[in-house]
């Protein structure tokens, strides 16, 4: 199911990059043909051809930035690090480590250093990623 969303996305991003790439290509022949026209002289539909040419590298120009910013959006999307409190009930010690996968709040994990009284998970929380 994962792998079949992703390689969907994959050609999705593909007919994306074609289809931009190729807006292009015929947005740059417009003009070039339209100022070709213009210098001949004949500037009849010339002016609607060049704007036309315009549009087209406008948008797709467009569609390159807005699929930057998601590209850069989506590499700074990394997943949070969770994050587990530790506290000794004792003397107080608190130590800060990496959520090991069973972890829940009121379980008794190893000894306190300064005291070796069995340790208690305070919380558990989710720290943002770094820029
Ligand atoms: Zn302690």
């Amino acid at each position: 199911m994962g792998s079949l969303s992703r390689n969907l996305r994959a050609y999705s991003f593909y007919i994306f990059i074609i289809f931009a790439v190729g807006m292009l290509f015929i947005a740059v022949y417009y003009i070039v043909e339209a100022l070709l026209i213009l210098q001949s002289g004949e500037s009849d539909g010339a002016l609607y051809q060049l704007l036309l040419g315009v549009f087209g590298v406008s948008v797709s120009t467009y569609m390159f930035l807005q699929f930057r910013k998601r590209m850069t959006l989506l590499r700074q999307a990394l997943p949070p690090t969770i994050i587990t409190i530790i506290e000794c009930e004792k003397c107080g010690l608190k130590s800060l480590r990496n959520f090991v996968k069973g972890d829940f709040v009121f379980k008794s994990v190893d000894e306190c250093k300064k005291c070796s009284e069995p340790m208690l998970i305070t919380g558990i929380y989710a720290e943002k990623a770094k820029k």
